[in-house]
């Protein structure tokens, strides 16, 4: 059995760690707003390139109070308009809908998936206020850092599945714009022992607005000078976290030689194999993603050889039926996207002979 994701012998390459920060929490009587969070926070930041992290409840609050932050700071009015890739994860579209900011649904580019200038464009009317960009199976997203500004458009970047990802300069997810949401669900390439999430931010004043909101609204205890909600990190998940952070560079390169080997070794015309750029950027694939026309067949004849996959994702937002108003839109890329794409067994721990069984049942498919 060739597992897609063994989260359990993941984490057990650190138990000791683990277990050692577990018990420092523990032991320390403290459990909310102590010091493994403020230590996460410093290294987070840190390892991102960014002046400041935030630690939050999970990653669709990470990004619900950037937005929420943003219209306190009247950068953003309900009723905006905020480009987001039609093809992405529900987090993002519930993020401005949860702020009553209004989603613009925009086909992806082809070939990465990820929002692109083009796509950008063909949506863009004066009402358009922000462009949330999702770096997708863990590619950075075209850098529109530039368009943005050229426009007045403020760029907020979903980095939920992106943690180090990063351009040739060196730039890394989390940099791009004016904030960044990440998610440490325990599926993610940094994930933890339950749901966490994180703000990051080159912006002081908007760190610490999201800092507040994130914590009842209140800068001191007990005095609110905002209506805020609780999403705060709490010092179990940060020690945790701490401990994987270290680790992340090297489950990053692992998963890339991974992906390298399929991309090398899978050779059937009736399957299309992910694109990406190295000499560009540097991949960190949360996700190794094929595409097969006939792919609920290719998925069954894997499942019974073994192996399991996962679709990434089967139905668009626009068809959900939490969004019925959009269901009679018509995005054929998506669709398609939605209907063709299956992810492949990938982590940091999965052996070349696991690998070797996933090619040679996709390459006799
Ligand atoms: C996982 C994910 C989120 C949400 O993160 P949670 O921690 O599950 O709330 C948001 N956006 C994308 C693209 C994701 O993959």
């Amino acid at each position: 059995m060739v597992k897609f994701l063994d989260l359990k012998a993941i984490n057990e390459q650190y138990q000791v760690e683990i277990s050692d920060a577990i018990n420092s929490v523990l032991n320390s009587g403290w459990y909310i707003k102590g010091s493994a969070v403020s230590s996460f926070e410093n290294n987070f930041a840190k390892y991102c390139g960014t002046k400041h992290c935030i630690g939050v409840a999970n990653g669709l609050d990470a990004l619900i109070l950037i937005f929420r932050a943003l219209i306190i700071q009247d950068k953003l009015q309900e009723g905006d308009e905020v480009i987001v890739p039609a093809n992405t994860y529900i987090a993002s579209i519930l993020a401005l809908t949860e702020n009553k900011l209004k989603p613009i649904l925009v086909e992806p580019d082809p070939v990465t998936f990820n929002l692109n200038l083009e796509g950008i464009r063909s949506k863009l009317t004066s009402n358009t206020k922000a462009i949330l960009s999702v770096h997708l199976y863990g590619q950075l997203a075209e850098d529109v850092s530039g368009f943005c500004k050229e426009h007045d458009l403020l760029l907020i970047e979903d980095a939920a599945q992106a943690h180090g990802a990063k351009n040739k300069e060196g730039k890394k997810a989390g940099n791009f714009g004016i904030a960044a949401g990440f998610s440490f669900y325990p599926g993610k390439n940094l994930g933890a022992l339950g749901d966490a999430g994180a703000v990051t931010t080159n912006d002081k004043d908007l760190a610490e607005l999201i800092q507040q909101l994130g914590n009842y609204g209140s800068e001191k205890k007990y005095h609110n000078s905002l209506q805020g909600l609780n999403s705060r990190l709490d010092e179990m998940q940060a020690a945790i976290l701490d401990v994987k952070l270290k680790y992340l560079d090297k489950e990053i390169i692992k998963r890339r030689e991974a992906a390298t080997y399929y991309q090398q070794n899978i050779e059937n015309p009736k399957i299309k194999l992910p694109q990406w750029d190295s000499e560009v950027k540097d991949h960190v694939f949360h996700l190794y993603v094929i595409r097969c026309t006939e792919r609920d067949q290719l998925q069954q004849y894997l499942n019974d050889k073994g192996i399991q996959t996962v679709i990434h994702y089967p139905i668009p937002p626009h068809k959900q039926e939490a969004f019925s108003e959009w269901n009679q839109l018509s995005y054929p890329l998506t669709e398609q996207i939605h209907d063709e794409v299956l992810s492949l067994p990938l982590s940091p721990i999965i052996s070349r002979e696991e690998q070797d069984q996933v090619v040679k049942a996709l390459n006799s498919y």
